[in-house]
């Protein structure tokens, strides 16, 4: 079984309205949050910029909670921009949810296939692993990892995961020989 594996190259961008002009993307920059502590309550937020204009946004993150409800070391992640931290709070769906913005992988992630050729023995198995939840259109990732046309890629393919539906699931294919 090749091993193929989706990962991210950097963090994606974000599409969210900015309340300042008429650009519809933001960005973490070097990844910051804000902690402000309220007595015994926090709030913490993630801050985004417009690409276009500068203007900050902040994302919720938690919103007065107990501080003693969260983990320490967590908490100090926030206090120190860590950049682990930066990047599994906006890939979790939950803050995409709450503050109603999508991801934009457009450019952010890399499809990393062995350098094995493709002429041993047919049919071939590969395996397909997210490193990060990058959207995919199975036909489309299948067709730039063997320099297939989609057509081809629809002849030759046989996959339990719909080819056409986006998904950031690990999935398995076999290549079948061609012509
Ligand atoms: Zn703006």
């Amino acid at each position: 079984m090749l091993p193929w594996v989706v990962r991210r190259t950097r963090l994606p961008l974000l599409s969210l309205r900015c309340v300042g002009c008429p650009s519809e993307s933001a960005t973490t920059g070097e990844g910051r949050f804000r902690v402000n502590a309220n007595g015994k309550l926090l709030d913490v937020w993630l801050l985004v910029r417009c690409v276009s204009c500068d203007r900050t946004s902040k994302l919720t993150v938690h919103e007065r909670v107990p501080v003693r409800s969260l983990d320490p070391a967590e908490l100090h992640g926030y206090r120190v921009n860590d950049p682990e931290l930066v990047a599994s709070r906006l890939l979790d769906p939950l803050l995409a949810r709450r503050n109603r913005f999508t991801l934009d992988w457009t450019g952010a992630w890399r499809l990393d296939t062995p350098a094995a050729p493709l002429d041993g023995a047919w049919p071939v198995q590969v395996e397909v692993v997210f490193e990060d939840p990058v959207p995919v259109r199975p036909d489309r990732l299948i067709a730039q990892g063997l320099g297939l046309s989609r057509n081809e890629v629809l002849r030759r393919i046989k996959c339990d995961t719909p080819l056409r539906r986006t998904t950031s699931s690990g999935f398995a294919f076999v290549v079948m020989a061609g012509d």
